[in-house]
């Protein structure tokens, strides 16, 4: 069988406010995005890794992965300008049969164990896909009226999403559409049911400044 990791670099990271894609940005010494892929290439299950980023920052990556005598191994492919373009780009170096995780780059804490349980996952049942508890209290807001409404439905989805080579594949044969925030709603938008493992609250996406320092906390106690 063979494992495949897309990790999606493509984003600009305006909500940063940095001059760097937050991908880049340091944690503990290492771009987050070496964490990332660090994460992926162990044992027992090593993944082909193809990595997805803006032409733009090709060079850029090239010297940070001297800069840093980075040598795991991977394919570096072109972004797109949405989410659902990049994943597509990454998906034209699969083939089936194959299991592929999917993992957006700002997610440096994910833990090899919890990504080597979601290939084995996706591998049995046609997809795995993470996601925790909502633990805040939620209101829904519309026309500038709150209506409180039951936590217990929702869940927040994380990465990285685990499919079968050939659903995911054909999945992304489909049209983009606004909704597809990340692979799931796209392999669901197939028909297809989507199965929920239990997610990882310390495996966050790193989107504002804050999340760094939270990073930096947790990794200090990994
Ligand atoms: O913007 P958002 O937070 O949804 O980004 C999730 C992941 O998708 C990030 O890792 C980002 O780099 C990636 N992305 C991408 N190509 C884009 C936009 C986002 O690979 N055009």
């Amino acid at each position: 069988m063979t494992y495949y990791a897309i990790i999606v670099a493509g984003g600009t990271g305006s909500r940063m406010g940095a001059s760097v894609p937050k991908q880049f940005l340091e944690l503990k010494g290492l771009p987050i995005l070496m964490h990332s892929i660090r994460a992926f290439y162990q044992w027992p299950l090593v993944p082909k890794i193809i990595l997805v980023m803006h032409p733009e920052y090709h060079e850029h990556w090239k010297k940070l992965c001297e800069e840093h005598k980075f040598t795991t191994p991977h394919t570096l492919i072109a972004g797109g300008k949405t989410r659902f373009e990049s994943v597509k780009n990454g998906l034209s170096l699969v083939k089936s049969p194959g299991v592929v995780a999917v993992h957006d780059a700002v997610r440096p804490l994910v833990s090899h164990q919890f990504i080597v349980d979601l290939f084995q996952s996706a591998q049995k049942n046609g997809n795995a896909v993470p996601a925790v508890k909502c633990r805040d209290s939620i209101r829904k807001v519309e026309n500038n009226i709150s209506v409180a409404i039951n936590r217990e439905h929702y869940y927040l989805v994380q990465t990285p999403q685990c499919f079968s080579a050939e659903l995911i594949l054909q999945a992304y044969e489909q049209e983009y559409k606004e909704e597809f925030t990340d692979d799931a709603s796209v392999v669901e938008a197939l028909g297809t049911t989507i199965l929920l493992t239990e997610g990882d609250y310390k495996n966050i996406k790193i989107t504002y400044p804050e999340d760094l320092l939270f990073a930096e906390a947790i990794i200090g106690r990994l």
